[in-house]
């Protein structure tokens, strides 16, 4: 290849499309959904209650983008037909799911599981136009990033080539709202353009129609710097350069960058940790209902969950934001922790 090699967003994209289209992702990691049922389940009481918030829609959009197996989705409705049939009813739920061989996965997982068929599409332009609730997990870590070497004034770019990183004259994006952060020479940053660019569309969708969004990734909130791309092989770090399309890469989500990518008009609440959030949901009485149901797993059912809210396990590490418009009261599980509403916290367009 001529030139400074592939620029880094186009070759996690390509290998990511390439693993997601032929490798089953859960031989190489497994993701809190996959953990307990307990964490789909609190999700689908939250839906529920968000769309009591929103007046009861009906209909009303249920999305899930990169719904994986599906089995977030198919706890939170089993859930949701048992405790709310008449949000169950009213619901369409629409996935958003790019991976051919995932979607068939999902559809298995949810037959039944719905009144109406379930939907699927590339991108969230395609969901149908109403009040939407929208939950994801371990999405946004997926799309691709760029990453920038601080140099003076200005940035040189990681480019891929042969396998490993060369670096180049970068042409930072003008608009990114980390632009003026203050990483120390030599430092990476990391910019992920398509979670911005979803995020800004998820936003002008609640702009138009009222309705919530929960985005559960790992990552961080204040103002950071430094690489997080890594590549999961069979459970276990990998080259991420090297072989694409047979591991997983993913980032670290910078929830800072997309609170303030945020459209003005919209409620941003948190970000804060996964462990506070699914205590706050109602974990630990949910865990020992179901531990006193099944005396012989009750030990596997409480060490699930507390590997999703342990500070030294997932409960940390992952972080929750939500998103609302047209809400009545506080999002559920954020304890009133509101950052704002469209201020954007940093004004970015
Ligand atoms: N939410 C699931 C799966 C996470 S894995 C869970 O918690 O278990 C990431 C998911 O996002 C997969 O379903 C993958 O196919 C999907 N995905 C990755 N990139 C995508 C994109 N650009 N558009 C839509 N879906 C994508």
């Amino acid at each position: 290849m001529s030139g400074p090699g592939e620029r880094l967003d186009h070759f996690m994209a390509r290998a990511n499309a390439a693993y997601y289209a032929g490798c089953d992702p859960f031989a190489d990691f497994i993701t809190a959904p996959e953990i307990s049922q307990v964490f789909g389940e609190l999700l689908g009481a939250w839906v529920a209650v968000v769309w009591g918030q929103l007046g009861c829609p009906d209909p009303f959009m249920l999305v899930e983008p990169g719904p994986g197996r599906g089995t977030l989705m198919a706890d939170a409705l089993r859930l949701v037909r048992r405790v709310a049939p008449a949000c169950h009813k009213a619901m369409r739920v629409h996935l958003i799911e790019t991976s051919p061989r995932l979607r068939d996965v999902q559809a298995a997982a949810l037959r039944d599981a719905t009144i109406m068929p379930v939907c699927w599409h590339d991108r969230l332009d395609g969901v149908p136009d109403g009040p939407m609730v929208l939950v994801a997990n371990e999405f946004l870590d997926a799309l691709p990033i760029r990453q920038f070497v601080r140099r003076g004034q200005g940035w040189d770019e990681r480019f891929v080539h042969d396998g490993a990183f060369t670096l180049a004259p970068g042409d930072f994006p003008a608009r990114h709202p980390a632009r003026l952060r203050p990483v120390p020479e030599g430092e990476v940053l990391e910019t992920c353009q398509p979670a911005l660019d979803f995020i800004h569309a998820l936003g002008a969708r609640l702009l138009r129609w009222p309705g919530a969004a929960v985005l559960i990734d790992y990552g961080y909130d204040a103002p950071a710097w430094g690489g997080s791309l890594q590549a999961l092989r069979d459970g276990r770090p990998a080259d991420p350069l090297l072989d694409a399309g047979r591991a997983d890469l993913t980032a670290h989500v910078d929830f800072g960058a997309i609170a303030d990518h945020v459209p003005a008009g919209v409620d941003v609440w948190g970000s804060m940790t996964q462990g506070s959030f699914l205590s706050a949901l109602g974990l630990a009485a949910r865990v020992e209902q179901l531990a006193r149901a099944a005396p012989a797993q009750a030990d596997e059912i409480r060490a699930a969950a507390r590997r999703l809210v342990a500070p030294d396990r997932m409960g940390q590490l992952f972080r929750v934001m939500g998103l609302s418009s047209g809400l009545a009261g506080d999002l559920p599980g954020f304890a009133g922790r509101r950052a704002g509403n469209g201020t954007g916290r940093g004004g970015t367009p």
